[in-house]
């Protein structure tokens, strides 16, 4: 059975008459696996309709945010019952306190927090924050971590860069980065090594504490403690940028996962998005109070936004997360059971066809990166093979399985997904992986 994509592709022709690529963010794109994107009509639960009425098993939740799964009732009931009372105030509401304490709540790391409109604008304040408290001006990234595409966060900046091939980016002026030390991620060596060089110079170290951005990575052992112990050996501010996989790895995301909640462990600030804002835009940056009082109008770093806090997206938050409290005993438990059965039962099958699979996963995140070496930083994940990773994915769209479309993305499974979707998925990857290798 061929699906046909026609209304897509005309729905694609005319898009590129107006929009650069012929959409508004570059990993939407098809370039680098080919074939036809899908335009997207509707969602509901794991699935996906398409402009002619193809049906698609969701493998990327909108990049991380549908972890409930699509059209979510509660979270449309409030997101309705919000917009009924006008989408915007440009003044406070009782639901920003109400959303911030759930998040903390979950967060125990973060005592106080801002909300924002994007894990952009969440990381590119954070890091302004930091700067503005230590009174220091260079910050440590990783290479293949991604915080957004803020100007002096544009280096080694993994997949939407990656994918294409770009370096950093162009319009990038050197000044601007002469500060971001970007390092390899999952090396503790060269991380003490810029602080000898700059005992006094940085004021943080920001990074996915299980990368998404570069396909899915996750910190060795030690690693995570190495940093918090270097950072505050050097007065310096640990960042955990938690967009991808806050509310993902578990309610507390990845510093609840390996451990890094209070005290003396706990990251100084996080960022969070996505998952957060329940499909609607919302960032946060948040973390110890003597550090988030440092922002205006409390103190002298400068942060501003029209429609942050939205009544919108604050409603459409506040109901995914209680919604994942009331159910995480049976929510987190089963996104780990299905997204172990796919991404391990088609491991299966590539080892069975001899086809170089390594299958890097973190709770519902994961990527099959087509190399059969280990990947634990953005040099090994380089190594993939993306013609076989293409082919693979425009197999499994032609099979009603829409994956993230690059290997240096991670695939995503929402609470929605069961075993149903498994055996879909598996199907599709034993016909896909077949094709292949024939
Ligand atoms: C998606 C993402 C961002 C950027 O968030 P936007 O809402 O796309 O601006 C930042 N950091 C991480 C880890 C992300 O996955």
């Amino acid at each position: 059975m061929k699906l046909s994509f026609s209304r897509s592709d005309a729905l694609q022709s005319r898009a590129e008459r107006y929009l650069p690529g012929g959409v508004d963010s570059p990993v939407r794109a098809f370039r680098a696996v080919g074939g036809h994107p899908p335009f997207v009509e509707s969602a509901t639960g794991a699935y996906l309709i398409d402009a002619d009425g193809n049906r698609f098993v969701d493998m990327f939740g909108s990049w991380g945010p549908m972890l409930l799964g699509h059209a979510y009732p509660p979270v449309v009931e409030a997101i309705q019952a919000a917009a009924a009372k006008s989408a915007s105030f440009g003044a406070s509401t009782a639901a920003e306190a109400d959303l911030a304490e759930l998040v903390t709540q979950c967060f125990p790391s973060i005592e106080k927090l801002r909300f924002v409109s994007s894990g952009t604008e969440a990381c590119m304040s954070a890091i302004r924050l930091a700067r503005g408290f230590t009174g220091r001006p260079f910050f440590i990234k990783f290479e293949g971590c991604y915080h957004g595409h803020s100007d002096a966060l544009l280096v080694k900046a993994g997949s939407g860069v990656a994918t294409f091939g770009i370096p950093g980016s162009a319009g990038v002026p050197e000044e601007t980065v002469k500060h971001t030390i970007a390092l390899p991620y999952n090396d503790l060596a060269v991380v003490e090594a810029a602080f000898e060089a700059r005992p006094a110079e940085i004021a943080c170290v920001i990074l996915e504490p299980v990368v998404g951005n570069a396909g899915t990575i996750a910190p060795g052992p030690g690693y995570l403690a190495g940093l918090r112990a270097i950072t505050k050996k050097y007065g310096a501010l640990l960042i955990f940028d938690e967009v991808m996989t806050g509310f993902r790895l578990a309610p507390g995301g990845a510093q609840e996962l390996y451990g890094f909640t209070s005290g003396e462990n706990a990251p100084d600030l996080t960022t969070l998005g996505k998952i957060v804002g329940g499909g609607l835009p919302v960032g946060v940056f948040g973390g110890r109070k003597e550090i988030m009082d440092h922002l205006a109008p409390l103190g002298p770093v400068y942060q501003a936004g029209t429609l942050s806090g939205n009544p919108l997206a604050m409603a459409a938050g506040i109901a995914t997360l209680k919604a994942l409290l009331a159910e995480r005993d049976t929510i987190y438990p089963k996104l780990e059971q299905t997204t172990a059965a796919i991404a391990d039962g088609v491991g299966k099958l590539a080892a069975e066809l001899g086809v170089g699979m390594t299958i890097n996963r973190v709770g519902s995140m994961f990527t099959w990166f087509f190399t059969p070496e280990p990947v634990t930083d953005f040099a090994s994940a380089a190594k993939s093979n993306t013609e076989e990773f293409a082919a693979f994915h425009r197999g499994m769209l032609e099979r009603g399985v829409w994956l993230p479309p690059s290997q240096f993305e991670a695939a995503f499974v929402s609470a929605a997904h069961g075993e149903h979707e498994v055996n879909l998925v598996l199907k599709a990857a034993h016909e896909a992986l077949h094709q292949m290798v024939r």
